[in-house]
C-alpha cells in the first residue's frame, strides 16, 4: 500500500466528512480515484473480491488504511499519553485488556495486547486499537 498515493487522496475525503457525507458514501465517492491511484493495489483488491466478498475486500484494502490516516493523527485530541499508559500497565498487571476506539475515544475490553482494527460497539468503525499497541504505533506522546 502506497501511503503517499492514499495520503493525495485525503483531502478529499476530509471535505466530504466536513460535507456530512459517511464513510459508505465517500468509499463510492473515492473508488474512482482509488483506482487511478493504485493500480496494483486496486488489483489486489479485485483478487480478494471473491475470497473474501467485496464489502470485506474493499474495508480490509483501502477502509482500514484510509479510515487510520485519518483517525490516528487525531487521537491526541481525546486520548493523553497517561490514559493510554495507564490502560496498558493494567493490561500488564492485571487480567483487564483494554483498548480504545481511535475514531470516537470509546474504551474497550478484550483486546490482546497486539489487537488492531477491532471493530467498535460504540461507532461501528474498525478503528480499537489495544494500549500496548497505540503506544507501540507512538500514537500518543
Ligand atoms: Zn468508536
Amino acid at each position: 500500500m502506497k501511503n503517499a498515493a492514499l495520503r493525495a487522496i485525503m483531502p478529499k475525503i476530509k471535505e466530504m466528512l466536513d460535507e456530512g457525507y459517511d464513510w459508505n458514501e465517500i468509499l463510492i465517492g473515492i473508488k474512482a480515484d482509488l483506482e487511478a491511484a493504485l493500480p496494483k493495489t486496486w488489483a489486489k483488491y479485485e483478487q480478494r473480491i471473491e475470497e473474501e466478498g467485496e464489502r470485506e475486500a474493499f474495508m480490509n484494502t483501502f477502509l482500514q488504511p484510509l479510515q487510520y490516516l485519518y483517525y490516528s493523527p487525531k487521537i491526541k485530541e481525546f486520548l493523553t499519553l497517561d490514559q493510554v499508559m495507564d490502560a496498558a500497565e493494567r493490561e500488564m498487571f492485571g487480567t483487564d485488556n483494554p483498548g480504545f476506539c481511535i475514531a470516537c475515544g470509546g474504551e474497550h475490553d478484550s483486546c490482546e495486547p497486539d489487537a488492531s482494527f477491532y471493530e467498535c460497539y460504540d461507532c461501528g468503525q474498525h478503528m480499537v486499537f489495544a494500549a500496548a499497541e497505540i503506544l507501540m504505533r507512538g500514537m500518543v506522546s
